[in-house]
């Protein structure tokens, strides 16, 4: 639907922060949402134009991904413009309508190249080429060596104040990450905190008192939990006894660290799930994707990062793998991991919607922007069929071809 001057309306149930709103209306102009609440109560224009959610089915707010690095093919480490259009369409037909381009690790001019692409597709963005883009996630290449996971380990490296200032002052960066035990990790922080940035720690071995230093710093959140981060027994073989804390301790035990899932059903089974949901709850529990080029490509062999030099992995439709060395990211949408995160742990349908839209909105600070069907915000919402598959998607009002 084109961008129409009328107002549009629409009828139906719609999922709210904090509540499931029957018999509701959402209407918006000029790409936001103007009214929001019960029917019976919301002034509606005379001239708007009126649509009605199929019954059974739900209006729920645009979903929002911090960590992802590609999808149809193109990984955002390309360093194209064609490749960022290509994989911000790709999440938009899967619900999600504010991403977060993720840098892999990689050359300081293969990141210098995905931010620039990335910096002019956001400039120009019309929101036919897909979900806008909320930010750059500044991920890789500060890992622990030990820690890369998938990605090229050549290309990762310590923490490098020359690297990163410049990259941090193009201002595009929005989430920033680095291993909290690495030489200049606080100092990365600190500055990543000066730009605004939300500041994450993962790809770590990190131990407890590493963690309250980074903490110090400005970090507030670890990347997919359980993926590539420490235990007690990983700290114990690599600080001895008595064993201490770790990652997921720290994470648990402080009320305003957050955290994310990969909920692809692979990655994490059932119980872990509904534990970190239970012991974060819906205002600190992400649901990100994670996902990587291989998001809606056949069964194949593709690269991780890069597309000439990345790690290489397989995907079987179902996740990314690397033979012999465990999982490679996931190969879904928001779309799988709501309908995952939902199937598989006591969250509620109101809580699960907000784990992938208003908390990750909330926690890299543009809630005001987006992450809700509140007045106000931008008119970025999806409509959702009754178990939760994605059938009609909005950006800033304007219909989303799937
Ligand atoms: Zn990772
Ligand atoms: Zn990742």
């Amino acid at each position: 639907m084109p961008s129409s001057p009328r107002p549009i309306v629409f009828l139906g149930t719609i999922i709210l922060p904090d509540r499931l709103l029957e018999d509701g209306a959402l209407v918006y102009a000029a790409g936001k949402i103007i009214a929001s609440g019960p029917r019976s109560t919301v002034a509606i224009p005379a001239d708007a134009l009126v649509q009605v959610v199929p019954l059974g089915g739900y209006l729920a707010p645009g979903y929002v991904d911090l960590h992802v690095h590609g999808g149809g093919g193109a990984d955002y480490m390309d360093g194209s413009v064609a490749a960022v259009i290509t994989a911000n369409g790709a999440h938009a037909r899967h619900g999600t309508t504010t991403i977060f381009p993720t840098t892999t690790t990689g050359s300081p001019s293969q990141i210098s190249a995905m931010l620039t692409s990335c910096q002019a597709v956001a400039r120009a963005e019309a929101t036919t080429q897909g979900a806008r883009i909320g930010g750059v996630h500044f991920y890789g290449p500060y890992f622990a060596d030990e820690k890369v996971g998938c990605h090229l380990r050549s290309g990762r490296r310590d923490p490098d104040p020359a690297e990163y200032r410049e990259h941090f002052e193009r201002g595009i960066i929005r989430v920033a990450t680095c291993a909290a035990e690495l030489p200049g990790a606080e100092e990365f922080y600190r500055e990543a905190r000066r730009h605004g940035c939300f500041v994450t720690c993962g790809h770590s071995d990190a131990s407890w008192s590493e963690m309250a230093a980074a903490f110090r710093a400005g970090m507030r959140h670890v990347d997919h939990f359980w993926c590539a981060m420490s235990s007690v027994p990983s700290i114990r073989a690599r600080l001895g006894t008595p064993s201490q804390g770790s990652m997921e301790q720290f994470v648990i035990m402080h009320e305003e660290m957050s955290t994310e899932v990969i909920a692809d059903g692979c990655h994490l089974s059932p119980e872990l799930l509904d534990f970190a949901f239970v012991m974060k709850g819906a205002k600190r529990l992400c649901l990100v994707t994670d996902a990587n080029r291989a998001l809606d490509m056949p069964p194949g062999r593709y690269r991780f990062g890069p597309a000439s030099d990345g790690e290489w992995f397989e995907s079987d439709g179902r996740v990314g793998f690397q033979p012999g060395a465990g999982l490679a990211s996931s190969v879904v949408g928001m779309d799988t991991m709501v309908r995952t995160m939902k199937k598989n742990t006591r969250a509620s349908i109101v809580e699960t919607v907000r784990m992938a839209s208003l908390t990750p909105a909330e926690r890299v600070g543009l809630a005001s922007e987006f992450g809700s069907l509140e007045v106000g915000k931008r008119a970025d919402f999806l409509v959702l069929d009754s178990a939760l598959g994605v059938e009609r998607v909005f950006i800033g009002g304007e219909e989303f071809v799937l």
